[in-house]
């Protein structure tokens, strides 16, 4: 079972995507590649005697490889899948009791505003939103009730980084509180928010991890016993687990992250320069790019970056909707961190739920693009980002 086992990860990422936790020696029949294990249920020698898995829920031969193979990844003991991001979310949340107070970066993806808005403040759940941009301003915003702190770094859509080392230092200097990091963004190959500090690693798999955007799921990592002790409890008392099939497939998805990664930040990097140069782009938001505020910060505590650009067209939402009605390479969808390359409207689509004068204050106007570069030929993605321009804005 993947809770107890002292597992050894190797050296190196690539060898852990592609190694950890597989050991064909695990199965009768030295399956090469983990077999899907779909029965619910496990046969017993005699009662209470098994071979570590019971029910399904509780354990899962298929689910262990996956988090064992994700564990060694993001440098973690602890590894547990759920049956989305936001079901990874609940989970954790549940560590909370009612009275608890949450400090959460105010730029968060628009579902977990939404869970800490609208669903856990019905069960006594307070959730202060602070820009955490500037560490200091945490502390002020701590309570003696504080239990949570959950980041997002770099944020979506605005792409701003929190310091996940000095945010974690202040919070730690208050017994009991835990840092929770969304690294969806840029996924373990770019950044480890364990190594930095942080207490749990949070990633909607559905993005970069598993890469295909054909599965939705969510995962926790830690290295803290006490996490994985509660954590694994709430994962089989709420339920919100996995289906095999869905586990075999992420498992088979991550056999590619570290090249998709390196193919991803290219052409991101690619498209963050070209439009950086263009007439008709107000400003590009890419922390790989000097222009990004906080580049020092990012080159400090991120290994490179993911295919994640932001920008603002020239003009208004006319102009936005023109470039992505005029696409052609890029797909106009909501999602990111797959193999093909996305581009939506955070205003309209991915952030509605955030009240508008929110959204605005955040720099969520309505000439805000947000791009997930996938990696298709890098000249093929520029050469369609540029005539799309040309007619969302032919004075340019
Ligand atoms: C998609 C996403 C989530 C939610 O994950 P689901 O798998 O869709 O439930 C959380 N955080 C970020 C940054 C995301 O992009």
């Amino acid at each position: 079972m993947s809770s107890g086992d002292e597992f050894k990860p190797f050296p190196h990422f690539a060898t852990n995507a592609l190694h950890a936790g597989q050991d064909f020696t695990q199965w009768k029949s030295h399956a090469v590649v983990p077999p899907i294990s779909l029965s619910t249920t496990f046969a017993q020698e005699e009662p209470g005697v098994h071979t570590g898995y019971e029910y399904s829920r509780s354990g899962n031969p298929t689910r262990d490889v996956l988090e064992k193979c994700i564990a060694a990844l993001e440098n973690g003991k602890h590894c547990m899948v759920f049956s989305s991001g936001l079901g990874a979310t609940t989970a954790i949340t549940h560590m909370l009791k009612a009275g608890d107070h949450i400090v959460a970066m105010n730029d968060l993806y628009g579902g977990t505003n939404r869970y800490f808005r609208k669903v856990a403040s019905k069960f006594g759940l307070e959730t202060s939103f602070v820009d955490l941009t500037n560490p200091a301003n945490l502390k002020p915003a701590m309570k003696p009730n504080t239990k949570m702190i959950w980041l997002e770094t770099p944020t979506n859509p605005t792409m701003q980084l929190v310091d996940v080392k000095a945010c974690s230092e202040i919070a730690h200097t208050q017994e009991g509180v835990f840092v929770v990091v969304d690294n969806t963004f840029m996924s373990p190959y770019f950044q480890r928010p364990l190594d930095l500090g942080g207490d749990i690693s949070f990633h909607s798999i559905s993005k970069y991890i598993n890469g295909h955007s054909d599965v939705i799921m969510g995962v926790a990592v830690t290295n803290s016993d006490k996490i994985n002790e509660e954590l694994r409890f709430l994962q089989n008392a709420i339920g919100p687990v996995p289906a095999p099939f869905d586990c075999y497939m992420v498992n088979r998805g991550i056999k590619t992250l570290h090249v998709r990664m390196q193919a991803h930040q290219k052409n991101a990097l690619a498209c963050a320069r070209f439009l950086e140069s263009s007439p008709a782009v107000e400003k590009v938001l890419h922390p790989g790019l000097p222009s990004h505020p906080q580049y020092e910060l990012g080159k400090r505590q991120m290994q490179g970056y993911s295919g994640m650009i932001t920008f603002y067209v020239k003009g208004g939402e006319k102009e936005a909707r023109d470039f992505l009605k005029s696409i052609k390479v890029f797909t106009l969808a909501e999602s990111l961190g797959g193999y093909e390359s996305l581009a939506e409207h955070p205003a309209i689509m991915t952030h509605a739920s955030i009240v508008k004068e929110e959204r605005e204050a955040l720099g969520i106007t309505d000439n805000l693009i947000r791009l997930s570069v996938g990696i298709e030929d890098c000249d093929d993605l520029v050469n369609d980002l540029a005539q799309a321009l040309k007619i969302a804005v032919p004075s340019a």
